[in-house]
């Protein structure tokens, strides 16, 4: 007998079936959220980790039909990323392996990192919604953001004129990275819309310093319109701040203060929503 080879008895319609009843289940399940998160690059995998741990119904829409952002490709093309001090916690505790290079200086494999955090978050009740770009915002009373609009990239890709559907949400984390696609969306189709930068606009990202651009990415996540929290190179390019190269703490550490963020934000609301 060899193993495996009782595998007969499948019927092409049955697959068909069992895909279309899964993905809708799945997709039905994700149109009201507490919070979406537009990218799955380092910032955003790590955010959708922490807020579903606290328990927030959370899902992250990605354009591509893989996770990870620009963490696989490390630095040039060596699929190895380097970690400081600070941050190493953030990757051990997902059960990446750390190797100390340098003094104050860890590497991990990228593979192993993007997959093993995005399991975490996927095991502590994330959705990862791949193949969807965010397209728009809606906004709602009191002007804030209540939710993204969704095409599938594919759509979008081929230029189809296809309606997109939207996904609503009490907050909003632009995890774009570079693009920091959401903010311009809202600077675009907001023209009163201010955010708290030094032109009220989006700045726009300034040259290599990873030291600055390593510590500024943190103090600047935040909230920067009713409902909008940015994090990742998202913050760089929002508050033009200088990009740093291929370390990825800052990356993490601005998912987890997102997180923070939007966590207390919900609490607000639940409160205000039990008076
Ligand atoms: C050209 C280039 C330059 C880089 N420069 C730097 C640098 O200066 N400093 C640095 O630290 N790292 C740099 N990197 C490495 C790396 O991209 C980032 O450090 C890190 O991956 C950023 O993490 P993030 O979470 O902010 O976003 P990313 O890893 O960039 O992930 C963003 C994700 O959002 C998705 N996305 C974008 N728009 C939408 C949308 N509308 N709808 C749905 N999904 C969307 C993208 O497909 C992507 O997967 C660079 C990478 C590239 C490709």
């Amino acid at each position: 007998m060899i193993w495996g080879a009782n595998m007969g008895g499948i019927e092409d319609t049955k697959i068909t079936a069992a895909i279309l009843k899964r993905f809708m289940h799945d997709f039905a399940d994700v149109t009201n959220l507490d919070v979406a998160i537009v990218g799955a690059g380092p910032s955003g995998i790590t955010a959708a980790r922490f807020l579903a741990s606290e328990g927030a119904k959370v899902a992250v829409f990605e354009r591509d039909l893989h996770v990870g952002g620009g963490m696989w490709g490390g630095g040039i093309l060596f699929p190895r990323v380097v970690i400081q001090e600070a941050a190493k916690g953030m990757l051990g505790e997902v059960g990446v392996k750390l190797e100390l290079t340098e003094a104050g200086y860890y590497t991990a494999d990228s593979v192993e990192a993007v997959s093993k955090s995005t399991a975490a978050a996927i095991d502590a009740g994330a959705r990862m919604m791949v193949g969807l770009t965010v397209e728009d915002v809606m906004i709602r009373e009191e002007d804030r953001v209540a939710g993204v609009v969704v095409n599938w990239g594919a759509v979008e890709l081929a230029g189809l004129h296809v309606d997109p559907v939207g996904i609503s949400a009490k907050v909003v984390i632009d995890a774009t990275g570079h693009d920091a696609a959401i903010a311009r969306i809202v600077q675009r189709k907001v023209p009163y819309a201010k955010f708290p930068t030094s032109t009220g606009g989006v700045v726009g990202e300034r040259p290599m310093w990873a030291e600055v651009g390593e510590r500024e990415i943190v103090r600047n996540t935040r909230e920067i319109y009713p409902g909008l929290i940015v994090t990742g190179m998202a913050v760089n390019a929002v508050f033009g701040l200088p990009r740093m190269g291929p370390i990825f703490g800052g990356m993490l550490t601005s998912g987890r203060r997102a997180a923070e963020i939007a966590c207390q934000k919900l609490k607000k609301s639940l409160k205000k929503s039990n008076q």
